[in-house]
């Protein structure tokens, strides 16, 4: 089973000619609420695949967090670890404008209630899970608590996104962790400039931070896996590219699933790289996630 302990939140988006400056009023389209959180898209992708797949998430008191509980149960998410109240849920309020480009402001609200006696507390799931994912969009020690939580012979995949430096004790339980550039950068602690030269460099470079194993997801051009015995280069499948929201998100979902099951990284992530490119030939971030069948089809 897959477990993913990460963030809920609703998106708030709204179509803008414009951008307000600062003082100034802009009115916009009609709203579009959307399930979101990376915690969240990770949870349902990995339940439309198949996976038997829970949450530990918080959420508020409020509609927000009704919404977010129906979608996923109505993926099939067990959301029996999906705890409410402390804080709102967590909104992006996010402006598109005509060319697509996105500004959004996140209010974490109940994901930075999320706490380490919540981890600890939710022991039956960790005991059920095979694989366990997260991410930063949650206080970082609990994450740094969830690191401590995998049970034996389990695997912990780390997605460090929004990114930050990252203390040794998660690293080393990360199995794999996954970056793209931007993540990498950060988690190196590399300038926005300069870089280690070639992915293989990348990686090797991931690698001494002393994680396990290292994925890093290049967009339209795939994937680099890289472990103690190599890398090797996944081959992306050629789409048409619609909406990227949350490919990133369906990847690392299918990924540690099939983890899970027992395939070999390299595997996996052939099969992670299918579902990242059928996600990003919809629009939206959850609706827009394969089932099995949609994948095979590909
Ligand atoms: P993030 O959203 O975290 O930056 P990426 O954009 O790298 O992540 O997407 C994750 C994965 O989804 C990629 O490694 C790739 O396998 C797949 N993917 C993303 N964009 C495309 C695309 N335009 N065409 C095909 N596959 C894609």
């Amino acid at each position: 089973d897959l477990l993913v302990v990460g963030s809920a939140n609703a998106d708030l988006v709204v179509g803008v000619d414009r951008r307000p400056a600062a003082g100034e009023t802009v009115l916009g389209s009609d709203l579009v609420v959307h399930p979101g959180g990376k915690g969240a898209n990770q949870a349902v992708a990995a339940a439309r695949l198949g996976a038997r797949t829970a949450l530990l998430a918080r959420v508020g008191d409020d509609g927000h967090g009704t919404l977010l509980r129906e979608s996923m149960e109505s993926a099939g998410v067990d959301t029996s670890g999906v705890l409410v109240g402390g804080a709102p849920t967590g909104v992006a309020l996010i402006t598109v404008d005509p060319s697509g480009d996105n500004s959004i402001v996140v209010s974490p609200g109940a994901n930075g209630r999320l706490t380490p006696d919540d981890v600890r507390a939710a022991g039956e799931l960790f005991a059920g899970a095979r694989v366990v994912s997260t991410l930063l969009e949650i206080p970082l020690e609990t994450v740094a608590e969830v690191a401590r939580s995998i049970a034996d012979g389990a695997r912990l995949v780390l997605n460090p996104s929004p990114p930050a430096p990252l203390p040794d004790e998660v690293l080393a339980v990360c199995d794999p962790l996954i970056v793209n550039e931007h993540e990498a950068r950060v988690v190196l602690g590399t300038d926005t400039e300069g870089g280690p030269g070639d992915w293989d460099d990348w990686a090797r470079a991931l690698l001494a931070l002393g994680p396990r194993s290292v994925v890093i997801t290049l967009g339209a051009d795939g994937a680099l896996v890289a472990d103690a015995s190599g890398s090797s280069r996944v081959a992306s499948v050629k789409v048409k590219a619609v909406d990227t929201t949350g490919a990133g998100d369906a990847f690392t979902a299918a990924l540690a699933w099939r983890l899970g099951t027992g395939e070999a990284l390299a595997d996996a992530a052939a099969y992670a790289a299918r579902v990242g490119a059928a996600a990003v030939t919809k629009e939206g971030a959850q609706v827009s996630y394969p089932t099995a069948e949609e994948v095979a089809a590909l």
